[in-house]
């Protein structure tokens, strides 16, 4: 089964409403593969949403970058799944390690916010990925096991699960790794080899416009999630490194 490349741009919090007018602009003027090589979805803070929706052009895609755990109600703060839909927001990322870090989101919490979101009709980038110390320690293969299973316990079908494994040590450090045959190791074993052929493992860690080629090219990537270099014009060269 083909599995279609796959580019997202994780904007995090950043830009004002003029950069973000700019960056749609941008990917808006650009030249890239067709619908049918690469599927680019980009991620801008909650408030950025909506206009990034109506102005952006609809070979792209938006993602949210979070979502509540569960339905809606007096969670201050917080952004529904149910909302996002009603917005008609396709996807959302989950998971990712500054959540995990920052705000202590633990591997069953992630999982279970997995699962209600692709309960609600979502589309789901699902992040993993282990810290420095955790690689140093030798038990990268274990934590990435770990996430992995957390989400595969709550959820049975992968169709909407985009799996994004972003090493934390090359995130927005310039270092990226040359090793990725993931998918046997965490999909067959924890998963099953039928989930493992379909589902989408992209990469994520200071992918920019001058190794995306040659990541691209290593065994088992099927795509990338890009922060820093999503917010200026070398995230075209990105998507078009799909070719
Ligand atoms: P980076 O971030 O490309 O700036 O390293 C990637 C991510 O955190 O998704």
């Amino acid at each position: 089964m083909g599995r279609k490349f796959f580019v997202g741009g994780n904007w995090k919090c950043n830009g004002t409403s003029e950069e973000v007018k700019k960056i749609v602009s941008t990917l808006n003027a650009a030249e890239v593969p067709s619908q049918d090589v690469v599927e680019v979805v980009v991620s801008p803070p909650f408030v950025f949403l909506p206009l990034v929706k109506s102005t952006l052009r609809s070979d792209f895609h938006v993602a949210a970058q979070n979502c509540w755990v569960k339905k809606g109600g007096a969670y201050t703060g917080e952004v529904s799944a149910e909302m996002l839909v009603n917005l008609d927001i396709p996807w959302v990322i989950l998971g990712h390690s500054e959540r995990r870090a920052l705000l202590g989101e633990s591997n069953e919490f992630v999982g279970d916010k997995v699962a209600y979101a692709l309960a609600q009709g979502l589309k789901v980038i699902a992040c993993i990925g282990e810290t420095l110390e955790q690689r140093e320690a030798g038990s990268t293969v274990d934590v990435v096991a770990a996430q992995t299973k957390a989400i595969a316990a709550k959820i049975s079908d992968w169709t909407n699960v985009v799996l994004a494994y972003e090493p934390v040590w090359a995130i927005g450090t310039g270092r990226s790794p040359l090793l990725l045959r993931l998918r046997k190791k965490w999909l067959e074993t924890n998963v099953s080899p039928q989930v493992a052929a379909s589902t989408r493992i992209i990469y994520g860690g200071s992918v920019n416009g001058g190794n995306c080629k040659e990541l691209a090219g290593q065994p088992d990537v099927d795509g990338f999630l890009v922060g820093g270099a999503s917010l200026k014009p070398e995230f075209i060269d990105i998507i078009k490194s799909a070719e």
